[in-house]
């Protein structure tokens, strides 16, 4: 089983729910918790594992080959991130850090003048603790090609998989609805939303389901924070009770999840009174995505 963990806006507590629930499912199972939240990977922390460099991530990137150029601009032309700068009559000027590696300069350029060579973009860790299997990727800084190192990441944690043999395999997500988040949930059997009651995470939450629908992937919601601002939450209980989607669980609002965080351990390890919460969102899901 695959499970996606998203929501949509940042700082909802995705993290937190992706590593309880995690742990949770590994008192029962084997597990693998992937951590597609590349630009700002924190699970590692959360669950205390010490990371492991397993593989170096590349994109590909233009190289030119200046005896061939006919200074014709075709290749600045056609590139969407203004990585190639051309000036009437001079060289293309390649800025390296903009490229995200869609080749188009070199399938475009007619006298054959640009090939193909590679820049490093991210490195993907494992690790390993209570009982839970960590695959997790890091964009490199100053990097702009997230959705690859994620779906390098997924790919990765398959083929690792193929020997772990995880029975149920979550992805932490990174927030919003752009390439890294679609990376993410592709090929997941279920996705937990997480929100909290804010107007801009049901803003959100609803973005993110829109894509869950257009995936065709099963979903459920989680309401972390749900005693801050009872009144928004019963907007969101409204919405989804609409879009009949199921609620899967309410996370209370309290420091201990903070304290779990600063402390680096899963808040269900330090806190067994949140076992009985996580473990019922965890069998809420199972029998959902069933
Ligand atoms: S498209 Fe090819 S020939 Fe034209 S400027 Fe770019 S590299 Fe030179
Ligand atoms: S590979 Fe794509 S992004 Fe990179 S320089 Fe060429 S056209 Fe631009």
């Amino acid at each position: 089983m695959r499970i996606a963990v998203t929501g949509g806006k940042g700082g909802t507590g995705k993290s937190m729910v992706a590593v309880s629930l995690v742990v949770e499912f590994a008192r029962n199972n084997f597990t693998m918790l992937v951590d597609a939240d590349v630009e700002c990977p924190n699970d590692h922390l959360m669950l205390s594992a010490k990371r492991k460099k397993y593989i170096t991530v590349y994109q590909p990137i233009p190289k030119w080959d200046l005896d061939k150029c006919a200074k014709c601009g075709r290749c600045a032309q056609i590139c969407k991130q203004n990585a190639i700068v051309f000036v009437k009559d001079k060289y293309p000027v390649f800025v390296k850090d903009l490229c995200i590696g869609c080749k188009a300069c070199i399938v475009v350029c007619p006298y054959g003048a640009i090939a193909e060579t590679t820049k490093e973009i991210g490195i993907i860790y494992t690790g390993k603790n209570y009982n839970v299997n960590l695959v997790t990727g890091e964009l490199k800084l100053g990097e702009l090609a997230s959705g690859e190192v994620v779906a390098e990441v997924r790919k990765k944690a398959e083929e690792i998989n193929e020997k772990i043999k995880a029975e149920v395999m979550l992805i932490d997500s990174a927030a919003g609805i752009g390439c890294p988040v679609i990376a993410s949930l592709v090929g997941t059997d279920y996705i937990v939303a997480v929100t909290e009651p804010t107007p801009s995470a049901l803003h959100d939450l609803k973005r993110v389901l829109y894509l869950a629908n257009h995936f065709g992937i099963k979903h459920g919601i989680v309401i972390n924070k749900f005693d801050l601002e009872r009144n928004f939450c019963l907007k969101i209980e409204e919405y989804a009770k609409k879009a009949k989607i199921p609620i899967l669980g309410r996370i209370p609002y309290r420091k201990d999840f903070v304290d779990a965080m600063i402390k680096m351990k899963p808040a269900v390890v330090i806190y067994p009174q949140y076992k009985k919460l996580f473990k019922e969102i965890a069998n809420k899901m199972s029998k959902e995505q069933a």
